[in-house]
């Protein structure tokens, strides 16, 4: 059989190297990083359905995630408004949802090579999966933080400052994950989570968080979000296809499901029965099918979420009890 060869062992790699083993593929893993590692990360998955996590062994490893449901929505100057989400989500830190799948592929007779980095030109049996490319001149940082002592007033705490927001959602152990985007800071301005925090307006949410007890070495950071497309001749997965705005929670089972078709396309081709070319295009247009409308919306909605302008309809909309919470849930999910 021929051996895949997947480059980065995130969420995406991990679940196409699982879904393979799973069905007696030889599978390479390339990975830059080591496990464990904390990563930028609302660490709250929405969406993720049970077929997809049977196909991918991922029931026992998911089975330790807390669940949620409650969202609170707080904005200064404005009622909270709070709402369940049409489905149960799962949270997990990635510290602990990484290095289990890591583990799990490493059993199951998968080839993890950690520590250095993979090529990126296409061949046959590569597949990209290494994440958000890097895009010089991108305006956001995402930063996340583990805290201790943290009180939640809802499994999920969404707060909108300017031009920012931040979730709050408990994992496990008790802790509480605090992730966020921000507009990049300017020269000499302080970047640190709680300083970014305060930038964006949100001083009470920045004295809560000075109150709880951080660990310190949860705090990570991520530059140069970007949205583009990949070269058409390669095949990628996960936030290297395409990246979803992360106030979605979504972009986790992105990953996972886009590894989950590739895993059924590409076991044909380990064994021979389909050549590269024809594999790629059709793996090309089942993640077409499957995830470019959602992607879509998700661009479409974020700047609402970030435009004082777009705010005030969504609060508007609400008020008069029309804001249509779950067709907008269903529409990115
Ligand atoms: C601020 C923020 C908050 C988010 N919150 C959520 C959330 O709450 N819920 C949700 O579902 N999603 C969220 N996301 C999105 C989610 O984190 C990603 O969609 C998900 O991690 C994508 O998985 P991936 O495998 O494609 O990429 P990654 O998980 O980033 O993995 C890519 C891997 O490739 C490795 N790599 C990179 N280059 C190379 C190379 N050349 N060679 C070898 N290895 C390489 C990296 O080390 C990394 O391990 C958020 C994102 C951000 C920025």
């Amino acid at each position: 059989m021929h051996t895949v060869e997947i480059i980065g062992g995130g969420l995406a790699g991990l679940a196409l190297g699982l879904g393979l083993r799973a069905r007696g593929v030889p599978v390479r893993i390339i990975e830059a990083g080591k496990y464990p590692r904390h990563r930028v990360c609302g660490e709250f998955i929405t969406g993720l359905d049970h077929d997809t996590r049977r196909e991918l062994q991922l029931t026992d490893i998911l089975a330790g995630a807390r669940q949620a449901r409650g969202v609170l929505w707080s904005e200064p100057g404005r009622p909270s408004v709070r709402h369940d989400l049409p489905e149960v989500a799962l949270c997990l830190s990635r510290y602990h949802l990484d290095e289990s799948m890591a583990s799990a592929f490493a059993a199951a007779g998968g080839d993890l090579r950690t520590g250095c980095r993979g090529p990126s030109d296409a061949k046959p049996g590569r597949i990209m999966a290494s994440g958000r490319r890097p895009q010089a001149g991108s305006r956001w940082v995402g930063l996340k933080q583990h805290f201790h002592q943290l009180d939640l007033r809802e499994d999920l705490e969404l707060h909108l400052g300017q031009g920012a927001y931040v979730g709050l959602t408990r994992i496990e152990g008790r802790a509480v994950n605090v992730c966020g985007l921000f507009p990049r800071p300017g020269r000499g301005e302080a970047c640190g989570l709680i300083d970014r925090v305060r930038a964006a307006g949100l001083a009470s949410l920045a004295l809560r968080l000075e109150s709880a007890t951080p660990v310190e070495a949860s705090a990570c950071a991520v530059a140069g979000l970007d949205y583009g497309r990949p070269a058409s001749q390669l095949a990628a997965l996960g936030d290297y296809h395409g990246l979803i705005p992360p106030f979605t929670g979504h972009g986790m089972t992105v990953a996972m499901q886009s590894a989950a078709l590739a895993a059924r396309r590409l076991e044909p081709w380990a064994r021979g029965r389909f050549a590269w070319d024809e594999t790629l295009a059709l793996l090309q247009q089942d993640l077409r099918r499957r995830f470019a409308r959602k992607l879509a919306w998700g661009r479409v909605l974020h700047p609402w979420l970030l435009a004082p302008h777009g705010r005030r309809v969504v609060h508007l909309l609400h008020r008069w009890g029309a804001l249509p919470l779950g067709p907008l849930y269903r529409l990115c999910h």
